[in-house]
């Protein structure tokens, strides 16, 4: 192929050169010239270039000049209104302050190309193109725009911020959430470390604000284990009984349940009469200790068969009394009075120091206060024990409900008082006495004659007769030389409660 083509051209080339040496012969033949510039009077013209050029050098010089002039001298100042660069605080919002086009120091108004956006609710740098043009020619300004977020997420934690953690145990975490104005939730990126006595919760948004909070932490243990006893704290048992531990209950903020590390020591003879102490100790892990005592009182019962108990509730009372201990003194009878805040001091030391048994029967005598709660109540009964106390140097743990154990009063201030107020004093070591023999002074009679007919009317020979009566009733002091005299000439004798009298308890109605 390509040989062909090359033999192709060579052809040609020589046909070509034949028609030049023809056109060469003719021109040899028609004119005795050679060539054009033989011609007699031909006068080579050369272009005027430099003309040419310094022409066209000043037109064009003149147009630029002229361009620039109008540029610089005529065409219209864009400048911007505020500030080239602008930061946005998110979530405020960007206002356009827009730009001027000035000619001659005065405000013209054509219109402005603008070019670029910014997007209030996306962080970012943004750039406002502003442009004027006239044919070719155009200014330009750019303004640039950021929209920041410098507020840091809210973190917020719940529960408690000062910790007190047993050793050894970890931390439950209580809950937190951080949210951010521009990221919204960012819980899930939160950090917790553990440093220098603290947890401490951070967290970043987007744009590396930081938020931080803590929990101080304590790994400390300064609670005791607490022993609860079951049953009594002051066990009362007739002599020739065996003691029954009723157990005890433990309980410890750190190590929970000790029970079965309890330590007790002491022991009870069931056989000697006597006062026994046991001691109850526990130690929690870290070394907290705790200690409690029972005391059991063997005791051998008094043979109360037809022994009269005179009492007396609601005194002391100045005058009347003073008559009661007179006569019980004529008589060397012992009795026992069960005594709140009211009357002298003197009346009761006296009950005392002649013999008798100082008792309680709380301070107030309030239905409406002693029987609003168990609280109120041994309030109101520690109140009148220390009066006796400080007046006779005794803790009494005798005591005697305001208006008997059977009292239907007290469901008026609290349902179910007596159920618990009964086990409860028991259970404190004191021991509570109703009666059963009423002399009718609380309002069945008011005259001694009464007082004496329902006292006489009540006792019995084969058992203990608790006789209520009340010293501050003149009529109940003027029957009782006649009470005691027929007591003693009907085969009884009298005696005063104390700890070893066997418990008279009426029914719990509340
Ligand atoms: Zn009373």
């Amino acid at each position: 192929m390509e040989i062909e083509k090359k033999k192709q051209n060579l052809s040609k080339r020589k046909k070509n050169t034949k028609r030049d040496k023809k056109s060469v012969f003719k021109i040899k033949k028609q004119s005795p010239y050679e060539t054009i510039e033989d011609f007699p009077g031909f006068v080579k013209k050369k272009f005027p270039w430099k003309k040419f050029l310094l022409i066209s050098g000043a037109v064009l010089g003149t147009l630029v000049l002229g361009v620039l002039l109008y540029y610089f001298c005529f065409f219209p100042t864009l400048s911007l209104n505020g500030s080239e660069n602008i930061e946005v605080v998110y979530p405020q919002l960007y206002e356009e302050p827009g730009v001027t086009l000035t000619r001659f120091g005065k405000e013209v108004h054509y219109p402005i190309q603008t070019k670029g956006e910014v997007n209030n609710q996306k962080l970012g740098n943004y750039k406002i193109t502003y442009s004027y043009s006239e044919w070719f020619l155009s200014k330009k300004v750019t303004r640039n725009v950021s929209i920041v977020d410098k507020e840091p997420p809210l973190l917020t934690l719940e529960g408690s911020t000062d910790l007190k953690l047993c050793p050894n145990k970890s931390y439950e975490e209580e809950g937190y959430s951080a949210t951010d104005n521009y990221d919204g939730d960012l819980t899930d990126q939160v950090t917790v470390e553990e440093k220098d006595g603290a947890f401490v919760y951070t967290v970043k948004d987007s744009s590396g604000n930081e938020a931080t909070s803590s929990r101080s932490v304590q790994y400390v243990d300064d609670e005791a284990p607490k022993i609860t006893l079951k049953g009594n704290q002051t066990i009362y048992q007739t002599v020739g009984t065996t003691y029954k531990e009723p157990g005890y209950t433990v309980s410890d903020n750190c190590d929970g349940d000790l029970a079965t590390q309890v330590k007790v020591t002491g022991s009870v003879d069931g056989k000697t009469v006597g006062t026994y102490t046991l001691t109850y100790t526990i130690s929690d892990t870290i070394g907290n200790k705790s200690e409690v005592t029972r005391k059991v009182v063997v005791y051998k019962p008094e043979p109360n068969t037809g022994v009269i108990y005179l009492t007396f509730d609601d005194g002391p009372h100045a005058t009347n009394t003073a008559k009661i201990l007179d006569t019980l003194k004529k008589y060397n009878v012992k009795a026992t009075f069960f005594v709140t805040m009211s009357g002298p001091d003197s009346m009761i030391l006296r009950e005392y120091q002649e013999g008798h048994t100082v008792a309680l029967h709380t301070a107030s005598h309030d239905y409406a206060k002693v029987y609003k709660s168990v609280d109120a109540y041994f309030s109101d009964l520690t109140k009148v024990q220390n009066r006796v106390k400080n007046i006779t140097g005794q803790t009494s743990y005798i005591i005697r409900f305001p208006g008997g154990s059977s009292n239907t009063v007290s469901r008026h201030y609290s349902i179910g008082i007596m159920s618990t107020l009964t086990q409860e004093v028991q259970k404190r070591g004191y021991r509570y006495y109703d009666w059963n023999v009423s002399s009718g002074d609380a309002g069945e009679t008011t005259s001694s004659q009464g007082v004496y007919n329902y006292v006489v009317g009540g006792l019995k020979r084969n058992r203990a007769n608790i006789v209520l009566m009340h010293d501050i009733k003149s009529y109940t002091a003027a029957a009782l030389e006649s009470i005691i005299q027929y007591g003693l000439n009907n085969g009884y004798t009298f005696a005063a409660i104390t700890m070893n009298t066997p418990e008279v308890h009426q029914k719990v109605n509340n």
